[in-house]
C-alpha cells in the first residue's frame, strides 16, 4: 500500500513531503496516541484567517489541511501550523474536547508551551479577561442602573484569542521561521 506521505510527494513534491515528516516528528516527540499516518491535504484554504483545519468529525477519522502558502513563508510556520492541527487531531483521538475554549485545550497547551516554544506558558481559561464595574454610559434614563459589569481585558495575561491559534502568537517577532519551500498550488 502506498503512504500518505508517498502521495503527498506525487501531489505536492518537496511540500507534501516536508508535511509528512513534521507529522512523523512531533507525534514521536508530543502525540503517541496519533496514527503513524493521517491524510494531509495541501491547498487554497476556503477560510481567510485559518491556516490549517482538523477534519475530526467525519467516519474516516482525521485530516489535517494546511493552506499552501505557509510553504513559502517559510518552514516554521508549517511546524507551527502542523502542530495546532495536530494537537486538534490528538484530542480527538484520545476522546476530548477539541475545541479552542476547552480545559483539555489549555492543559495541552500548558504541556506542550515548554518543548515547543522554549518556554512555560501559563495560560488559564478566562484568565485573560475579568468583570469590572463602569458607569452606565445609558444611566438616568428609565429603569437603567447607574452602573453596569463589563468584560475587559487584562493585559498582562495570557489571551484566549492567541492560545486560540497556539503556538504562532507566542513567538517573539524576530522568530526566524526559516526558509520557504515551493508548493504548487495547483
Ligand atoms: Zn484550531
Amino acid at each position: 500500500m502506498m503512504s500518505y506521505r508517498d502521495a503527498a510527494a506525487a501531489l505536492w513534491g518537496e511540500a507534501g513531503m516536508y508535511a509528512h515528516d513534521g507529522y512523523a516528528c512531533f507525534r514521536a516527540e508530543h502525540f503517541a496516541e496519533l496514527p503513524e499516518q493521517l491524510p494531509i491535504v495541501i491547498g487554497i484554504t476556503a477560510y481567510g484567517r485559518c491556516l490549517g483545519l482538523t477534519r475530526a468529525g467525519w467516519e474516516h477519522g482525521p485530516r489535517i489541511t494546511l493552506a499552501s502558502n505557509l510553504f513559502r513563508a517559510g518552514r516554521g510556520h508549517v511546524d507551527d501550523t502542523l502542530l495546532h492541527e495536530m494537537l486538534h487531531a490528538w484530542l480527538h483521538e484520545t476522546g476530548q474536547d477539541t475545541g479552542h475554549d476547552s480545559e483539555a485545550w489549555y492543559a495541552a497547551v500548558r504541556r506542550l508551551s515548554p518543548a515547543v516554544l522554549g518556554h512555560e506558558l501559563d495560560a488559564r481559561r478566562g484568565a485573560g479577561r475579568r468583570s469590572v464595574r463602569v458607569p452606565n454610559p445609558n444611566a438616568g434614563q428609565e429603569g437603567q442602573p447607574a452602573t453596569v459589569v463589563r468584560k475587559v481585558a487584562v493585559t498582562e495575561m495570557v489571551q484566549h484569542s492567541d492560545v486560540a491559534r497556539w503556538p504562532s502568537p507566542f513567538r517573539p517577532t524576530d522568530h526566524d521561521f526559516g526558509a520557504p519551500i515551493n508548493c504548487p498550488t495547483y
